[in-house]
């Protein structure tokens, strides 16, 4: 199997070499180069690494990677992926809780297969280095999934003063061979010194630089796989491919839901729920696709303007036949999440609310048709002062993120320079303190 670029103008390349680029030379994004095909009546489901196994194989053909692919797929999907029912009065609703992984957030998944990836990729020539610029979920998820390899290791550069003392807290404490960096600046400022670092050939060359966001499609492959362990089984038990809701932001779980119905997993209809943030909404009322900048919400990870797999998306054949869009704002999010824990107890984080409220908006005859999974893709915890005081109680942690929370912090502060990145990323400059 060869990935192509969205763009057209970059050469062919097997997963291994897709994976170590992340972006494609040509500024495009890997895409399987022709059709995928699986048996889909031949998959063995009785765990997610096992299925994980059988569905990726194909496209991890002819690449020395593919021989560790069990081994990946073992790392990858070592927490379960529950699909719930939180009203029994309500049975055609469930959710595909994706959030029982070390950090609290679907990411884990995608985080955790791309770093057992580039594990193997790093090898004999030194390891790989992983510059990520965060302000949300993927930067903790990445360096939890880096701690304690050799193959790779993961540098962090977050803004100071700008991320909650929770969320700094995930992201500085993890070991060895993960660095935190604390910016004196915004979240673009690290933004800008990543590129930087990627746009400078020696820095880049010597330190092995690459990249663990989600245009890598080392982490949109992986979530093919929750969506076809959850669609088999409720097509098992009611004979109908179930409806899917995603909350979306950068549209890598939109992507990778589409790509298993492609291949001819039991997937129907997918509706992509929003943030305030319009550009998808707009673009598939049958407007041009065009970028803005990103709202502030409180569905924070999905504060996104420019949707990066929407080259994906759209080559996919007819584009816009393929979702339907519904734009949720914080008022109706908040809303929704009080409405679904006085119903049934649940409590939503404001991802997943989005997805339950598109729910709710279809009309009853969609609703009659078949099952429909929405994804609840954070623990509520992770967004406790959001949540609480709209159910009126306290949440408590989940036994991942306790853990978490009794860590010690380390971190370096950084002005936001090149020359200051480059010294962290050869080990110079000031010491990591504690915090
Ligand atoms: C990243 C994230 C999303 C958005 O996912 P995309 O694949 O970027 O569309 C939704 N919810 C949570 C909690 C996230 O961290």
């Amino acid at each position: 199997m060869k990935f192509v670029s969205t763009r057209g103008a970059a050469p062919a390349v097997s997963i291994g070499e897709a994976i170590r680029r992340g972006a494609a030379p040509d500024g495009g994004l890997y895409v399987p180069a022709g059709p995928v095909r699986i048996h889909v009546d031949a998959l063995r489901d009785n765990s997610l690494a096992e299925l994980g196994s059988q569905l990726l194989e194909p496209y991890f053909a002819g690449d020395t990677l593919g021989l560790h692919l069990p081994d990946i797929c073992a790392e990858a999907f070592d927490f379960p992926a529950p699909l719930v029912a939180p009203d029994p009065r309500r049975p055609e609703l469930r959710l595909l809780e994706l959030f029982h992984g070390p950090t609290g957030a679907f990411k884990d998944f995608g985080a955790r297969f791309l770093m057992a990836c580039f594990d193997r990729l790093g090898g004999a020539e030194g390891p790989i280095t992983i510059l990520v610029a965060t302000s949300g979920d993927t930067g903790g998820a990445v360096g939890c999934a880096a701690e304690g390899r050799s193959g790779v290791r993961a540098i962090i550069l977050y803004p100071r003063g700008r991320v909650s003392a929770f969320q700094q807290h995930q992201l500085c404490c993890w070991g060895a061979p993960v660095s935190a960096l604390e910016v004196e600046g915004d979240f673009d400022d690290c933004q800008h010194l990543v590129k930087a670092a990627f746009a400078d050939p020696a820095l880049a060359a010597a330190h092995r630089l690459s990249s663990a966001n989600s245009i890598n499609i080392g982490r949109l492959l992986p979530q093919m796989v929750y969506f076809a362990a959850a669609a088999l089984k409720v097509h098992r038990e009611t004979g109908v491919a179930p409806g899917f809701l995603l909350p979306t932001g950068n549209l890598g779980h939109v992507v990778a839901a589409l790509w298993a119905r492609d291949v001819g997993l039991p997937i129907g209809p997918v509706v992509a729920a929003t943030n305030a943030n319009r550009t998808l909404g707009d673009w598939h009322r049958g407007g041009d696709y065009a970028p803005q900048p990103s709202l502030p919400t409180i569905a924070n990870a999905m504060d996104v303007g420019a949707p990066s797999n929407f080259e994906r998306l759209e080559r996919l054949p007819d584009p816009r036949g393929q979702i339907t869009v519904e734009r949720v704002d914080d008022d109706a999010i908040r809303a929704r999440i009080r409405a679904e824990h006085e119903r049934s107890g649940y409590v939503l984080c404001p991802h997943s609310a989005t997805a339950v409220e598109a729910w709710e908006r279809l009309d009853p005859a969609r609703k009659a048709e078949r099952v429909w999974i929405a994804a609840a893709t954070a623990h509520p915890y992770k967004f406790a002062d959001v949540v609480e005081p709209l159910i009126g109680k306290r949440l408590t942690p989940p036994p991942a993120l306790a853990a978490i929370e009794g860590r010690d912090e380390r971190k370096r502060r950084i002005p936001a320079t090149l020359e200051a990145l480059a010294a962290a990323l050869a080990g110079e400059g000031p010491a990591a303190e504690a915090a």
